[in-house]
């Protein structure tokens, strides 16, 4: 397509991503209107919504860079090394999540989310208007049904590339399904979340380690906890729904202290909001959307509208923005939007299902598999491989945190390597140990080199 010339293009929703593909847009000359349902936070003291903090890692700082914001932000995020593990009695282990000059960050949703509205407005191709609430879509027609919730005015949008970036509940995914252009679920996961918090100490430090992402994995419930600017951190109770300990089931004070003293007590005694922050703040609910494809006609779905995951692998946002800058490299090559927005679907579908399907596994591996032997073992190998041969053997981790090698590859990958570092170790004995030139062959066999993105 050309480029530019001044054509308008309606963006549902104003979180992470629709600023992102505004600014991409804008870029390239073409004016975004972004339709937000919330209240404009700058001015009010509203939350971002979903989680207090997020880890940003290479695909998101990538899109960052590329819209040129990355360095607005860049001195607001804490590098995390790694996982400390806390054990039930109060022994902690740290687990790198790749090499030491491998990371990922820590920072704060409302202050990436109102850099990035602030960014997006500085151009005057952009513009965000709030209080405005997408009820639907007619995708034949492509009008999109908006009411100004200030003043209840009804507004048809009629004749513009529509990229719906409204999030997990998307409507505009409502009305693709609803009218039989594509199908949808949202699958639950039956584990919900609590935001709980550590102030900084009396001296304002950190009451933990602050460049690592910890974790109290206690089997089938877990908790997280990661550093704020503030040397404040951000906790994070995940609980299935129902069951022996579960949201159903901690409803007392007495409740909640007997998990917190049971399972949790080397934090117990730096949380002296945890009655307050358990009882008033909401219970998240998780769960994973997928489609059959994420376009209709002149519309598309990214971000969470089109794949929302569970948090557990730190890529919602990451995958969000990837999307904003897989879309903005295709535009230039498809003839029309229609075209750009079913090669997008296609080419980036399969990387959605993918990261989907692994924050999904990485749920077990943080909450249970981490407390393991097996589990450490290969952890100890893939790290002694991903050394030994760089270019073809990476840890899952690293595929998807470090690098930019698609989702579907690094799924598909990881099964191979998983597979290898399963049949080491069940080979592998003091009498007859799997040699080092039998791993390269496996290896040299099943792995191809990788082009290293
Ligand atoms: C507990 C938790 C922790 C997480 N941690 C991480 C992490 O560490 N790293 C990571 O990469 N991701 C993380 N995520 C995922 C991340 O939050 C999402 O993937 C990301 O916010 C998706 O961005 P988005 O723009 O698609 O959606 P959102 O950020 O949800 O934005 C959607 C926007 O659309 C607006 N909207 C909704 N409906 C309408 C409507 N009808 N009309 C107009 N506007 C509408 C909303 O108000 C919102 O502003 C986490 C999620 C959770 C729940």
């Amino acid at each position: 397509m050309k480029s530019g010339k001044n054509e308008k293009i309606t963006i549902v929703g104003g979180g992470l991503s629709g600023p992102v593909m505004a600014m991409y847009l804008s870029e390239k000359g073409y004016r975004v209107d972004i339709y937000e349902r919330r209240l404009d936070m700058r001015k009010t003291n509203i939350s971002a919504g979903r989680s207090i903090n997020l880890a940003v890692s290479k695909r998101g700082i990538t899109a960052l860079e590329e819209i040129g914001v990355f360095h607005k932000i860049s001195s607001k995020l804490i590098p995390m090394y790694g996982r400390i593990i806390h054990d039930i009695d109060g022994s902690t282990r740290f687990m790198p999540y790749g090499r030491p000059d491998q990371y990922i960050n820590s920072v704060s949703r409302s202050e990436l989310n109102i850099l990035l509205m602030t960014e997006a407005e500085k151009t005057d191709r952009i513009r965000i208007l709030f209080q405005h609430s997408c009820s639907g879509m007619d995708l034949e027609s492509g009008t999109v049904f908006i009411t100004n919730e200030v003043n209840g005015d009804q507004v048809t949008l009629q004749g513009t590339p529509v990229i719906a970036a409204d999030g997990s509940g998307s409507a505009v995914r409502e009305s693709m399904i609803e009218s039989g252009h594509i199908s949808g679920s949202f699958d639950p996961l039956g584990h919900s979340y609590k935001e709980l918090s550590i102030p900084p100490d009396k001296s304002d430090e950190f009451q933990l380690e602050p460049n690592a992402l910890h974790i109290w994995p206690r089997g089938k419930f877990m908790l997280i906890a990661l550093p704020n600017m503030d040397r404040s951190f951000t906790v994070t109770l995940f609980l299935p729904n129902t069951g022996d300990i579960s949201f159903s089931t901690v409803r007392s004070l007495d409740d909640l202290n007997s998990l917190f003293e049971k399972n949790f007590p080397d934090i117990l005694k730096l949380m002296p909001s945890l009655q307050t922050d358990y009882f008033s703040n909401p219970t998240g609910k998780l769960g994973t959307v997928r489609c059959s494809q994420w376009n209709v006609n002149e519309s598309v779905l990214i971000g969470d509208a089109a794949h929302a995951v569970v948090p557990f692998f730190g890529q919602g946002m990451n995958a969000s923005f990837e999307d904003c800058t897989v879309l903005n490299q295709m535009i230039d090559s498809s003839v029309g939007w229609k075209d750009l927005f079913e090669s997008f679907s296609i080419k980036r579908k399969i990387d959605g299902d993918a990261i989907a399907d692994m924050a999904l596994e990485n749920y077990i591996e943080m909450r249970d598999s981490v407390n393991k032997d097996r589990f450490l073992n290969q952890k100890d190998l893939e790290r002694q491989l991903e050394i030994k041969y760089p270019d073809q053997f990476i840890s899952r981790y690293a595929m998807v945190s470090f690098h930019q090698i698609p989702y579907s590859t690094v799924w598909e990958r990881g099964k191979v390597q998983h597979k290898i570092l399963d049949w080491i170790i069940e080979n592998n004995s003091a009498d007859t140990p799997v040699t080092a030139e039998a791993i390269e062959k496996e290896i040299k066999s099943k792995l191809s080199v990788l082009p290293l993105l």
